[in-house]
C-alpha cells in the first residue's frame, strides 16, 4: 500500500502509513504502531 502527500490529521508532515480503519494517509506522529491505525481513529481509546 503507498501512501502519498501530506498527513490528513496534521498536514504538515509527510505521510507514512495508510489507516485501514478510515485510509487516511498519516505522519509517524499521527500513526497508532500498537493498534495500527491513525491518531485520529484511537484518539479517547484506552487500547
Ligand atoms: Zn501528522
Ligand atoms: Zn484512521
Amino acid at each position: 500500500m503507498s501512501v502519498a502527500g501530506l498527513c490528513q490529521v496534521c498536514e504538515a508532515a509527510q505521510a507514512r502509513h495508510a489507516c485501514p480503519r478510515c485510509g487516511r494517509g498519516v505522519c509517524d506522529d499521527h500513526w497508532n504502531g500498537t493498534v495500527s491505525a491513525c491518531a485520529a481513529c484511537t484518539r479517547g481509546r484506552q487500547q
